[in-house]
């Protein structure tokens, strides 16, 4: 059986994803798990095509203190006890920079190029090429592909792509670069089945996870983004602020003495629904909580999305569609049912039964735009992009690669 490997490896973490290549190009979930608590619990989770578990051990920290460590590990039992030759893996990598608007091939140029964007992005960036480089060195022959979070948004023209400071900085490459790009492309992929009409027209999509954006697209290609330069910017999320005036940096640099590395882990760690509420940053616990403050962090975030759509749908010049999706927007009847409510002023209305069965659409059918719940595959998508480059790659049958 041939197989694609998925990495989507963190600083942590590494997630990883085995999909069988069937039939006219098929592929088909076949394993899902990853290694967490690398360099304090590590421990290995893994489950089947129906989420039933076939691995959970621990093991000691030295035996994975980083992430090239997890990745051998995850990889030896791969090999080792399931026997999974992957013909090519597919890697998630946060930061494309200003150049690669698709998936690339990697070789040890592409590896070089990305390095450069570490700075982008020094806390995802180099945990993504972690296991390249280490999967490059151990199995030079095996096809990898870098799929970027950033490449969806490489259509969004000037206006969209700069902020408001000396254009040598944008040079740099200080842009708005937006984020969640393998999820939208993979909603964009899907809407057309979904409601053909609606997809080429001008759609909002609100990725609501721990992380958290919209993407305003048009003809299924991304014009506008809340995300900018880094994940920060946009919707507040788990534990990030989103947009959040620069000023207040500054004040906590001048007035409370924190360093860089300081405002970074606060900004990343201690802001968003968990600053806010001082309950938690998992939506679930703060929909559960009677405390006040919860019940503010929810307002909030909710008021946040009814804003943005607002600014999108402007970069749109109107509006066709809306769609959720992500762990909250996929799976939160409530939080759908708030941000509708602060759409009323568009034309949506909400149909609650069709909402509180998580249905396709849950719009009424009088609304004058409709609303979708899409559930987005980030893994997936990296495997088709890594599967369509591995076969129309020049050279080889993918075969004589495989690792054995
Ligand atoms: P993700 O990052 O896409 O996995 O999404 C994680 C977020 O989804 C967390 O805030 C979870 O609390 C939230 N989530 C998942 N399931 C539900 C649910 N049934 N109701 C509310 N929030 C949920």
């Amino acid at each position: 059986m041939d197989t694609i490997l998925v990495v989507n490896a963190g600083s942590s973490s590494v997630k990883f994803q085995v999909y069988s290549v069937e039939g006219e190009g098929k592929l088909r979930r076949q394993i899902k798990g990853q290694i967490d608590g690398i360099g304090s619990r590590p421990r290995l989770r893994a489950g089947d095509a129906n989420g039933n578990p076939i691995a959970d051990r621990a093991y000691p920290i030295e035996a994975v203190p980083d992430v090239p460590a997890a990745m051998g590990t995850a990889g030896e039992w791969l090999r080792d006890e399931l026997r999974i030759h992957p013909i090519a893996v597919g890697h998630r990598v946060v930061h494309g920079g200003p150049e690669y608007d698709r998936p690339v091939l990697i070789d040890h140029g592409v590896v070089a190029r990305l390095e450069r964007f570490v700075m982008l992005a020094p806390l995802h960036q180099p945990h993504n090429l972690a296991p390249i480089r280490s999967i490059l060195a151990g199995f030079p022959a095996l096809p990898q592909v870098a799929c970027f979070d950033t490449a969806f948004h490489r259509t969004h023209g000037p206006l969209a792509d700069h902020y408001a400071i000396p254009h040598q900085l944008h040079a740099e490459g200080v842009r708005r670069y937006g984020f969640h790009g393998l999820s939208y492309e993979y909603i964009a992929n899907a809407l057309p089945q979904i409601a053909p009409d609606i997809a080429k027209g001008r759609v909002i999509v609100a990725h609501l996870g721990s992380g958290a954006s919209m993407c305003a697209m048009s003809r299924g290609q991304s014009v506008e983004s809340t995300m900018g330069f880094t994940a920060l910017d946009g919707l507040p999320m788990g534990t990030r602020p989103g947009q959040l005036d620069p000023g207040v940096v500054l004040y906590l640099i001048s007035e409370k003495g924190m360093s860089a590395s300081n405002v970074q882990d606060f900004l990343y760690r201690d802001c968003g629904l968990k600053g806010l509420s001082g309950v938690s940053n998992d939506m679930r616990e703060l929909e559960a909580s009677s405390d006040a403050k919860a019940k503010l962090a929810i307002d909030y975030f909710a008021y946040r999305i009814g804003l943005n759509a607002g600014m999108l749908a402007a970069a749109l010049q109107g509006l066709d569609a809306f769609v959720f999706t992500a762990g909250i927007g996929e799976n939160s009847a409530t939080i759908r049912a708030r941000v509708v409510e602060q759409l009323g002023w568009l034309g949506v209305t909400l149909d609650p039964a069709e909402n509180a069965r998580h249905s396709k659409q849950i719009s009424r059918s009088d609304s004058r735009i409709p609303v979708y719940v899409v559930p987005t595959d980030e893994e997936l998508m990296i495997a088709k992009h890594t599967l369509s480059l591995l076969m129309t790659r020049p050279s080889t049958n993918p075969r004589q690669e495989r690792v054995s």
